[in-house]
């Protein structure tokens, strides 16, 4: 009899243990499953974040065309949102942009392989890349990765257009001076007056592509980033006053009124490139003396305020035609091609100036009216305390 118990209270311990073994094995596993999940999810947020991060637009559809994953960034540059795609109107949005986007396009532009086009939409320009999905063997959808190249394409096009601008104005004086040097050397005249008068060409022709070079060589500079602009402390007031003493000369010769409007005593102290700013401010002075018919009227004005200054020159000479106003600070622009050119310009002065300008934290602007005059504005920030004269 106590066997008997014996043996039935050693089976239920033995039972109750297995039990326990039991539950706690389910435990277990369920808190393993659930720690899987939760290692899932995280993964699959953190792919979320990262593919949205990217930047691109990534669309992936499925065999059928079922979207399996957008991202913010397609939705932004297709103007497509969330509640149009649960509505199935994606194809119909997409359509206003580009058909190559629309999902039958994207599913067949990958049928064969991976390919790539660029597609302009929305006023921008996009290189989409399509990508097959293949499982097991079995074609399983595709990727469409879609990237913004309008910067760059932009740059590239600038380049291609500055390659081609110098390259043409270049080889306009580099012509001539070729087809003068050979009627000289050939005898083609025995007049020394002739002769004379061709040496001029020659020479004025040369002088052009100088002054080319020598603005392409400054804008290479400008626009090399690890160059950085000397800044010290100058006079503003006494370097405009030396400029206007240079350039009194050829305005005399055109019978011009240079007219100095600020007082002789005014001093204006700004941190300044001291060359770069005098080449700015015979960039405007020298445009304003060329493009104004003789006995005409310029006058050259600097308006301190209290964190900036303003240097305002203007003229009355033969304007500028208001849909070219806003076209004049770019390189090589000119409005009239054969004249700036009679007149020694490059097209690149303004360019110049700008990007100067800018370089000192300021803005350049422009007013004019088409046969009436022309005004330009210089504003440059002075450093707190400075530019009023007597505070220093
Ligand atoms: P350029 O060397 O040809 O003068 P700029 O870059 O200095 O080149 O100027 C660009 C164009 O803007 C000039 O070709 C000219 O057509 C116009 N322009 C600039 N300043 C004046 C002005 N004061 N009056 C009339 N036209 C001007």
């Amino acid at each position: 009899m106590s066997l008997l118990l014996i043996l039935t209270v050693v089976l239920a311990v033995i039972l109750v243990a297995v039990l326990f073994v039991m539950a706690h094995e389910r435990r277990s596993a369920a808190a393993r499953q659930t720690q899987t999940e939760e290692s899932c999810m995280r993964r699959v947020s953190l792919f979320e974040t990262a593919v949205s991060r990217t930047g691109d637009g990534i669309l992936i559809l499925d065999a059928e065309g079922n979207f399996l994953f957008i991202n913010e960034a397609a939705k932004q540059a297709l103007g497509v949102t969330a509640s149009d795609i649960e509505a199935g109107r994606y194809d119909e949005v997409v359509s206003g942009f580009s058909v190559k986007l629309q999902r039958e396009s994207i599913l067949n532009a990958a049928s064969e392989g991976d390919t790539e086009e660029r597609v302009n939409f929305a006023g921008g320009i996009y290189r989409v890349r399509f990508r097959r999905l293949q499982q097991e063997g079995a074609r399983a959808g595709t990727v469409c990765v879609i990237s913004d190249i309008t910067e760059s394409y932009k740059a590239e096009d600038m380049q291609t257009d500055f390659v081609a601008n110098v390259s043409h104005e270049l080889k306009t004086p580099l012509t001539t001076v070729k087809s003068y040097a050979e009627t000289l050397l050939s005898g083609g005249t025995s007049d020394p007056g002739v002769t004379r008068e061709f040496l001029e060409i020659i020479d004025s022709e040369a002088a052009r592509m100088g002054r080319l070079v020598s603005d392409l060589l400054l804008m290479s500079r400008l626009d090399d980033s690890r160059q950085h602009i000397e800044m010290t402390d100058g006079d503003l007031a006494l370097l405009t006053r030396s400029v206007i003493q240079k350039l009194d000369g050829p305005a005399r010769s055109k019978d011009l009124a240079l007219n100095r409007m600020f007082d002789e005593a005014l001093t204006v102290q700004i941190l300044m490139d001291r060359d770069r700013m005098e080449q700015v401010i015979h960039n405007i002075l020298s445009n304003a003396i060329k493009y104004t018919d003789e006995g005409g009227r310029i006058d050259v004005d600097l308006l301190p305020a209290a964190n900036c200054v303003q240097i305002v020159i203007s003229d009355n000479g033969i304007g500028i035609p208001e849909e070219a106003q806003a076209r004049v600070f770019e390189r090589f622009f000119t409005v009239d091609k054969a004249r700036s050119r009679r007149l020694g310009g490059t097209g690149l002065g303004l360019a110049i100036s700008r990007q100067i300008v800018e370089g000192h934290g300021g803005s350049i602007g422009l007013e004019s009216k088409y046969g009436e005059g022309t005004t330009v504005t210089v504003m440059l920030p002075v450093a707190h305390g400075r530019g009023m004269p007597g505070i220093l």
